[in-house]
């Protein structure tokens, strides 16, 4: 077989020290995303490569692997230049250009025709060949020749990869995973760093649907194209909530439902190995995200807290949601147990001391623990890799 798909790591490479780690792990997450395909998988240090009959459908599927900076579908002939020239006549027999350029890459310094020089003799084969003018500045076509020790390997084009770290480089994080807009963004962006995902979903059935419920984990779903391995964890809030209803009043109650919520995600992100929690929060979106409320709500925590999407304005957050096809479903219309019963007027600049009276009303750490002890782990999410192709 002489079609072989060449992956580069972009980024990966300037990670001098750990480079073999992070070159397994990206191939352990090539052979999940491409489980139902047959192909070979070689790797060393610097390159990968994939053998396989079908190298567009596999080179599609590679687009949504995070680490992959380049995807290139290559011919690789014998450092030969009688059969890299037959290789060459052979390749651009299927392309339709009127410019082109020729770019020699000569990694095998032992091979005896310089850069240089290859270009010039394969450039000479092409005029001589094909109706066609060279044109080194904006070329139709780029021939690229890379003669290394193993081989020489012939493409025209590289197709983009998503780039990021591979999943688990830096392990897990949880993330607080609402039917909203944001939430879905901020775990796209913390896997693309290379943190694998599990997912915490409160819910306060019945004043929340089974609607909603099914919503988060279509959301999960569609995220966990990029990771294989997330599970969705879901709270039972109603009795906590109700409790929080009862006791606080009706300007505090978001931030003290916000701050038992961080509480939650702690514990369970420590029962799972976590070392961050991950959530959709943007300064300034509601009354709960000013920067006085995020203070007295991250108070209760000191486990890392990454907002990926603090920073980012609704319009530019909504553009990722669309090119990552969680849009569509965050947009359903169902309640989330943070918008029913939404006070009126919610304090902007709560202040610690009043959580701490509001939250010495009530027993809420037996409730607290009531809520991670009766989670249900949903694992059987169906991995749908093929849809967004
Ligand atoms: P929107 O996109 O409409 O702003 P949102 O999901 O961001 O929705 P917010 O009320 O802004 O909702 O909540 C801020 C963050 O808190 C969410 O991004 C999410 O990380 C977390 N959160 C809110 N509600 C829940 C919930 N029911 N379960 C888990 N996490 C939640
Ligand atoms: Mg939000």
């Amino acid at each position: 077989m002489d079609k072989l798909i060449l992956i580069k790591y972009g980024e990966l490479t300037t990670k001098k020290s750990n480079r073999l780690a992070f070159v397994k792990l990206l191939a352990k997450n090539i052979e999940n995303i491409l489980k139902d395909e047959n192909y070979k998988l070689k790797y060393d240090r610097v390159r990968m490569y994939i053998e396989c009959e079908d190298a567009d459908t596999i080179s599609l599927k590679l687009k949504n692997v995070f680490g992959i900076h380049g995807i290139v579908i290559c011919h690789k002939v014998n450092n030969n230049v009688d059969e890299i020239k037959e290789k060459v006549l052979e390749i651009l027999k299927n392309e339709k250009f009127n410019t082109f350029k020729v770019e020699t890459k000569r990694a095998l310094k032992s091979f005896e025709i310089h850069s240089q020089d290859f270009n010039r003799i394969i450039g000479g084969l092409i005029l001589k060949n094909f109706e066609c003018k060279v044109d080194v500045h904006n070329p139709d076509l780029l021939l690229k020749i890379e003669i290394r020790p193993e081989g020489t390997f012939i493409y025209t084009n590289e197709i983009e990869g998503i780039g990021g770290y591979p999943v688990g480089i830096q392990g897990k994080g949880m993330l607080m995973l609402s039917g909203g807009i944001d939430s879905p963004v901020s775990g796209y962006l913390t896997l693309k760093r290379g943190v694998d995902l599990e997912c915490l979903y409160f819910e306060s059935p019945p004043h929340t649907s089974i609607q909603a419920k099914n919503k988060v984990i279509e959301l999960a779903d569609i995220i966990n194209k990029y990771s294989g391995n997330i599970k969705v964890n879901v709270v039972p809030f109603t009795k906590l909530q109700e409790a929080i209803y009862k006791n606080v009043d009706d300007n505090y109650v978001i931030t003290i439902m916000r701050r038992m919520m961080y509480r939650i995600a702690e514990k369970v992100a420590k029962l799972h190995k976590c070392k961050i929690i991950i959530n959709g929060e943007s300064i300034g979106q509601v009354a709960s995200q000013t920067l006085s409320s995020m203070g007295v709500i991250n108070n209760v925590t000191n486990m890392p807290v990454i907002r990926p999407v603090a920073c980012m304005d609704k319009l530019e957050i909504i553009e990722i949601a669309r090119n990552i096809k969680t849009y569509d479903t965050s947009i359903l219309p169902y309640e989330d147990c943070c918008t029913i019963f939404l006070p009126k007027h919610p304090v902007i600049n709560p202040e610690l001391d009043r959580c701490l009276y509001y939250e010495s009303k009530f027993n809420y750490e037996e409730l607290v623990l009531e809520c991670v002890n009766n989670i249900e782990v949903i694992t059987n999410l169906n991995n749908r890799n093929n849809d967004l192709l």
